[in-house]
């Protein structure tokens, strides 16, 4: 570490001290505490407060010396609410949220009250950090909301207005301060605007309408090297900024048919994205899964939206069943909508199709290839 740099954390860590010991300091303590001359001191002081990271609480009158304290505060807000983020079902007027937070507990509690609450969201599940909740664009409510109906969150509703995606919430007591505080200042918030209704709190939190795509990868490993999960692991890392991550998984898929190589099992990516630039991403995907693959049979499959549709159910759970031909995987991807894309062959289709079924899955049906959907 530089000398100054040196000097700048001592100066920091004293101030912080003297703060935290008696409330406030004055240049002439850290004079005392350190020996270095006054104009030093004094610069450190001047230079502190217009870094924001002192305040002067006290000014100087007559022979009492002006005093300082070190900001508890930072001076970024710090946010709990790290990634909020929308994606739309146009054609079927659905939706989900995708909350991102640094609270386990926060995410366990919204999941809670917001399903508990006669609000807009049908279903509210948590995958680590995120929050996801599926809702009905519109509301669906028969009354208004003016007090608690047992819940202290209620998404009351959520709209799509012009170009954006606007869910109301109604907060009751502490949890209103995530609308107040915390959201606002997530990645993905547009803007929140607030309305203090006296017993609770109203807010309006601005988001833009990405589509979610599910992304099924398969094959592309052989006997001896390579593993479908950190390719396609590293294909998410790869789409960078152009996609908002939301998940990437494994399945298990048959494990008794003669072509497959480990384990068989595909993987899977969720990703939102703004739906204008869905060839790019796509072709940024092809492009690098040809490139680092290591098999000849190389497939990625897509699906838009967030429904299932049963033949694509019916499809995954003969692939777990028994040998399927990858011209029936076709027949299904044509039948539910779903682009198939070889990059470098066709037995591929087959897992990638299969795959896609299983987004919506938890755990237990993910690695249990006799598990039906
Ligand atoms: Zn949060």
């Amino acid at each position: 570490m530089s000398k100054i740099l040196e000097k700048r954390k001592l100066c920091i860590g004293l101030v912080r001290r003297l703060t935290d010991e008696v409330g406030s300091f004055t240049v002439q303590d850290i004079i005392f505490e350190t020996g270095l001359p006054r104009s030093t001191v004094q610069d450190w002081v001047r230079r502190l407060l217009e870094e924001q990271q002192i305040d002067l609480v006290e000014s100087a009158s007559g022979r009492k010396p002006a005093r300082y304290a070190f900001r508890l505060k930072p001076s970024l807000p710090y946010s709990a609410c790290k990634r909020i983020f929308t994606t739309i079902d146009t054609a079927r007027e659905i939706g989900e949220i995708y909350h991102n937070c640094s609270s386990e507990g926060a995410v366990m509690f919204c999941a809670f009250t917001h399903k508990k609450a006669e609000g807009v969201i049908t279903s509210t599940r948590y995958e680590g950090l995120m929050l996801r909740e599926k809702f009905r664009l519109g509301s669906t409510l028969q009354k208004k909301i003016d007090k608690p109906t047992g819940s202290s969150v209620v998404v009351e509703r959520v709209d799509l207005c012009g170009d954006k995606v606007v869910q109301t919430l109604k907060a009751f007591g502490g949890p209103a301060h995530s609308l107040t505080e915390t959201m606002k200042n997530a990645k993905g918030v547009l803007r929140v605007e607030l309305e203090d209704k006296g017993s609770y709190t109203e807010g309006r939190i601005f988001t833009d309408p990405l589509e979610h795509l599910t992304i099924g990868i398969d094959d592309t490993d052989t006997e001896d090297a390579g593993a479908t999960w950190a390719l396609s692991l590293s294909l998410l890392d790869h789409l960078g900024e152009s996609a908002e991550k939301i998940s990437h998984k494994v399945v298990m898929l048959n494990p008794n048919i003669k072509y497959k190589t480990a384990g068989n099992a595909a993987s899977f990516l969720e990703i939102a994205i703004d739906p204008t630039k869905y060839d790019e991403i796509i072709n940024k995907s092809i492009n690098f899964l040809r490139t680092t693959t290591l098999s000849e049979n190389t497939a990625v499959t897509v699906l838009h939206g967030l429904k299932i549709p049963n033949e694509l159910k019916k499809f995954a759970n003969n692939v777990r069943a028994k040998e399927v031909k990858s011209s029936d995987a076709l027949k299904t991807a044509k039948k539910c909508g779903i682009d198939v894309f070889e990059v470098t062959g066709k037995m591929g289709i087959i897992g990638a199709v299969a795959s896609l079924a299983f987004f919506e899955s938890n755990s237990e049906v993910l690695m249990d290839a006799s598990a039906s959907l």
